[in-house]
């Protein structure tokens, strides 16, 4: 992670970890979504205990993800009392603003950071706004009053954090910590302070940059606001790592986080994860809901099919399909994807035109049209990806 290495898509569970079965279900649900990265709560002891086991449990599935250990207040403890759990974890991710108090602060982080030598492992620093270094906020708010031309509350906020992140890394590095084992993150939930935060931090420093925004929320708002903040930075080079923080519907996917993270780095031209169905919007010229639903299939279906054809169709994830509702931009932009449907508007004589690599290869009707699709788009995998 960092440097010209391509962008990490993580997660987080939401499993009590001190269930073994469920986190590591958890944790292997988001692998398979994409997850290159899963970090879990390690509150408690039992939650400590059964990190252990939770990779025991991975490995007898075949799976294999790097796991991050989330430490708040106790884990220096936690950390010490179980070195099973601290070698079981491939990171731990340390919030400076939940770790103590003056000298017992800076005992409890070099105890954390020592660990992470001992066991060979990376280490992330993550100030959060709503957790922030109660001594430094005073500390850093008094000089801001003090200062000639003092700075707004959220210019003075943004620095705060930043500080943060900047001093306990060079102490991690004092105490023995690499530079290539540190990572850092500054989450607010603001989209303009989220933009503003990176930009000066990763002006000010070189370390791998974790990217979020916390608190987004749920449904389109929390992936508009983790879109627009996210789009923004990486467009400028920042970030090395992402997580959408998304909170899901009651009863939804966890991994909708995975996905939603997956399509802005795709989107975006910078990783690619699944092929891309183009889709236009319907108008007033689609006839039914069958053009919509013939779209949602093969979207379904192309996530479906990606586990397997990640191995097995090297360069499949490249591939853009079409799926147009009527003869206005139905065949031109067939002809751009590689392969592509333009299904019959109101009006129009019920034929489907599929186009391949740009020359129309045939022309489907009837009942069957999806279906016939489908195993057109799957022929056209082994063809050219087999
Ligand atoms: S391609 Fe046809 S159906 Fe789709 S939005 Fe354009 S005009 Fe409407």
């Amino acid at each position: 992670m960092g440097g010209a290495a391509p962008i990490v898509v993580q997660s987080m569970t939401n499993t009590d970890t001190a269930d073994v079965e469920a986190t590591a279900r958890q944790v292997a649900e988001l692998k398979r979504a994409g997850s290159e990265l899963v970090r879990i709560t390690v509150n408690t002891e039992q939650a400590a205990r059964a990190v252990p086991g939770i990779r025991e449990a991975l490995e007898r599935q075949g799976v294999s993800v790097p796991l991050v250990g989330d430490f708040h207040f106790n884990g220096h403890k936690l950390l010490q009392k179980y070195p099973e759990c601290a070698q079981a974890l491939d990171k731990y991710r340390i919030n400076p603003g939940n770790v103590g108090r003056g000298a017992n602060r800076d005992e409890k982080f070099a105890s954390m950071i020592e660990l992470a030598c001992r066991h060979d492992k990376a280490v992330r620093i993550g100030v959060n706004w709503g957790s922030m270094d109660q001594e430094l906020v005073v500390r850093m708010m008094d000089e801001n009053a003090r200062a000639a031309e003092p700075l707004g509350n959220d210019q003075v906020t943004r620095r705060i954090m930043v500080v943060s992140a900047l001093d306990n890394a060079r102490r991690a590095e004092e105490l023995g910590l690499g530079r290539d084992r540190i990572i850092l993150s500054c989450k607010m939930s603001g989209v303009q302070d989220l933009i503003g935060v990176y930009r000066e931090l990763s002006v000010r420093c070189d370390y791998a940059l974790h990217l979020g925004l916390t608190e987004a929320g749920m449904g389109s708002k929390g992936i508009v606001a983790s879109t627009a903040a996210l789009a923004v930075l990486l467009q400028e080079g920042i970030g090395d790592t992402i997580r959408i923080s998304l909170t899901p519907e009651p009863g939804g996917a966890r991994t909708q986080e995975v996905q939603v993270a997956q399509e802005i780095l795709q989107s975006m031209g910078l990783r690619s994860f699944t092929p891309m169905v183009i889709a236009c919007p319907g108008c007033g010229r689609t006839s039914s809901v069958f053009f919509q639903q013939l779209a949602q299939e093969i979207q379904s279906y192309l996530r479906q099919q990606m586990p397997q054809w990640r191995g097995r169709y090297p360069g499949v994830e490249d591939m853009s399909v079409a799926v147009m509702g009527c003869v206005v931009n139905g065949p031109g932009e067939s002809k751009h994807a590689n392969i592509g449907i333009s299904l019959p508007g109101s009006g129009e004589s019920p034929v489907a035109p599929v186009y391949e690599d740009g020359e129309k290869t045939v022309t489907l009707k009837g009942d069957n049209i999806a279906s016939e699709f489908q195993q057109l788009v799957e022929r056209y995998v082994e063809r050219h990806y087999g």
